[in-house]
């Protein structure tokens, strides 16, 4: 979770990437061997998947990642499932995330990106707020319900529980685990929801496709349910909602 998450970023910064991720998780990996922590949970992304079709399974193969953020996941999944297979008595639970958003429902706990943010929710709180002019929505010319990118979108608090019911059910070996919730939004369905529930005007333009983004992104959540017994409670109303609300709060 202290990892660096700028998909952006890790393209201009590739070494510190490769540096701070994959080699803080082969450090860690190598001290839970030392002192006998035999229990790892691993944050992982809906990115390993390449892109190819949705709903997305934890069993399908994995295809070429588009940026060296997601193949740093890739490959730290490959090294923590390398030293499980070696090391019996150390089991791993890679959860693989699609898009957290939202924040905590008390209004205090949120995020707050450095700069410019790069994803969708926190650019539209920005924008609500005043503290950016417009939205620019990167594309709608793509094969969705209204052309612009469809994602699987959870609520930051599901997310959370996710990872309880992850420690608390975690079993032998490598299991693999898709947290979101199943459904797609699409990026004007995203920010319509959040003006209407908000009662807030958020401006934006059409703008060209961001390079490296798929069309659509979204999971198939039973595994977690049949295994973990965890399924998302919270939609895309309450995502705005909580979202808005951080950011009010937000000084
Ligand atoms: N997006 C957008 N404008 C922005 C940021 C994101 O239109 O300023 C779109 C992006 O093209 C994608 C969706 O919103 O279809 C989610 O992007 P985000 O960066 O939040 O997450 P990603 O799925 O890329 O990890």
């Amino acid at each position: 979770l202290a990892g660096l998450k700028g998909v952006g970023e890790a393209v201009s910064k590739p070494l510190e990437y490769y540096f701070n991720n994959l080699v803080s998780t082969m450090v860690i990996s190598k001290m839970c061997l030392k002192y006998g922590v035999g229990k790892f949970v691993f944050s992982s992304s809906a990115t390993v998947y390449g892109d190819q079709p949705s709903p997305l399974k934890e069993d399908m193969e994995l295809k070429k990642t588009t940026n060296p953020y997601g193949e740093i996941k890739a490959m730290s999944e490959r090294i923590l499932t390398d030293t499980s297979i070696a090391n019996p008595n150390f089991s791993v639970s890679l959860l693989r995330y699609f898009n957290p958003v939202g924040a905590h429902e008390s209004g205090l706990i949120g995020e707050d990106p450095n700069g410019i943010p790069n994803n969708l929710m926190p650019f539209v709180t920005k924008v609500a707020k005043g503290q950016l002019e417009k939205l620019s929505v990167f594309g709608n010319d793509y094969d969705t319900i209204d052309g612009t990118g469809v994602r699987d979108y959870i609520h930051v608090v599901d997310l959370a529980k996710g990872h309880v019911k992850a420690i608390e059910n975690l079993k032998d070996g490598v299991n693999i685990y898709n947290l979101g919730t199943g459904r797609g939004t699409s990026v004007l369905e995203l920010v319509n929801a959040f003006m209407k529930v908000n009662d807030i005007d958020v401006p934006y333009e059409i703008v060209g496709r961001r390079p490296g983004d798929i069309a659509t992104c979204f999971a198939d959540v039973s595994k977690a349910k049949k295994e973990l017994g965890w399924k998302a409670e919270l939609g895309i109303e309450e995502m705005v909602r909580d979202a808005w609300r951080f950011e009010q709060n937000n000084k």
